[in-house]
């Protein structure tokens, strides 16, 4: 029996979690699930999106399934998401984006894997708010020492990008890499530009890939990569990333085989996971029933991998595939007309 941390989320969080969470358990796997509150609609209640027992929970049994969590725009409480990733050290985003028979996608065939730094680049939270003294004492600092002037009606992001968080995450993709039997890894950043943050990305990614003689390897600044994979993702294979290259390249990837719907993710430290969705809360969708449960239940089949239930997650996966192929019981993104739940119960009875 495992013992797994579930967290409904907000906005569509709940109704694709409950399916994922009804797929998972009809593989036959025993899962004891401790339920606990994440979100927007607890911040009343609890004075915080992400009370303490929820780090609590996910610290006691090392594993996780969550379902996505609003962030308000430009105001209001920082990113749940962002502070689960840096306070539980998941370094390592996983995000395999695969073409499954049935997709309407304009390419057929895809099956690239993301692998995303997550605890640092300008997703630290290291900010300095517009007008505040702070703000001015840097703007002060930096033009002192390199005879910049950041204009004073400016707020300021900080990047870092550290050698020893650049070599973590590319072993982590070379090792995955080996270990999936994958051929290529990609390292991706705009170091022309960022000489000394993206500068140690790209000089560790080819340190790290010499130890990989096995693996091919190549980098690729990460403009030309968007148009690469727009055209040609064929060519391409696992990715590794600095964490805001990592997010947007994740969606595009998405985009590459059908959408938000079919992305499932994983967040992954040394002893620790987190298993959600690349989407969000898509609040217009909130209750409707109606978004797509396959990137949370593909969550899931990663989540059983992690276990070590392969055949589970296998017969899942297989689940899946079935019901997208067959095409009679999807959602509206998939071109029918089924509930999140029906797909979900689809799902089930595919189960072989
Ligand atoms: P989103 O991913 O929630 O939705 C964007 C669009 O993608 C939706 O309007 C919908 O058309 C489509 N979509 C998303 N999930 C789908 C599904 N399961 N099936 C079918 N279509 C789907 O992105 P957003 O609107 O930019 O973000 C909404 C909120 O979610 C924001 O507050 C954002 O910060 C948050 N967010 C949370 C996470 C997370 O919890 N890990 C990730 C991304 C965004």
């Amino acid at each position: 029996m495992y013992k797994v941390t579930l967290i409904p989320g907000d906005g569509v969080g709940p109704e694709v979690v409950d399916a994922a969470r009804k797929c998972i358990e009809a593989t036959g796997v025993k899962i004891n699930w401790e339920k606990v509150d994440a979100g927007a609609d607890i911040m009343d209640k609890y004075g915080t999106p992400l009370p303490d027992k929820v780090i609590d929970s996910i610290k006691k049994n090392r594993i996780a399934l969550k379902g996505p969590v609003t962030t308000p725009v430009g105001i209001g409480f920082r990113s749940v998401n962002v502070a689960l990733r840096q306070k539980l050290d998941l370094y390592a985003c996983l995000r395999p984006c695969k073409w499954y028979p049935g997709v309407r996608s304009r390419y057929e065939g895809v099956d690239l894997v993301v692998v995303r730094e997550n605890t640092e680049d300008v997703y630290s939270g290291i900010e300095f708010e517009e007008g505040k003294p702070e703000t001015s004492e840097l703007i002060n600092f930096i033009y002192a020492s390199t005879n910049v002037k950041i204009s004073d009606d400016s707020g300021i992001s900080i990047k870092p990008i550290s050698r020893h968080a650049s070599e973590r995450i590319i072993r982590f993709a070379f090792d995955y890499a080996r270990k999936n039997n994958r051929k290529k890894v990609t390292g991706i950043h705009k170091a022309n530009i960022m000489k000394y943050s993206d500068g140690i990305f790209v000089e560790v990614f080819h340190e790290v890939a010499r130890d990989y003689p096995d693996i091919q390897s190549e980098d690729k600044i990460v403009d030309n990569m968007c148009m690469q994979l727009v055209q040609k993702p064929a060519l391409y294979d696992v990715l590794v990333l600095p964490n805001l290259y990592g997010d947007i390249i994740s969606d595009l990837c998405a985009g590459l085989v059908g959408g938000l719907g079919l992305a499932p993710g994983a967040n992954i430290g040394e002893e620790i996971a987190v298993f959600e969705a690349t989407h969000g809360s898509a609040p217009k969708y909130k209750g409707k029933n109606k978004v797509n449960p396959t990137a949370m239940i593909l969550s899931g089949v990663l989540m059983l991998r992690h276990l070590g239930e392969e055949e589970k997650a296998e017969r899942l996966e297989n689940a899946v595939v079935r019901v997208i192929a067959k095409g009679e019981t999807v959602t509206y993104d998939l071109g029918g007309t089924a509930k999140t739940s029906q797909m979900a119960k689809a799902i089930i009875k595919n189960l072989k």
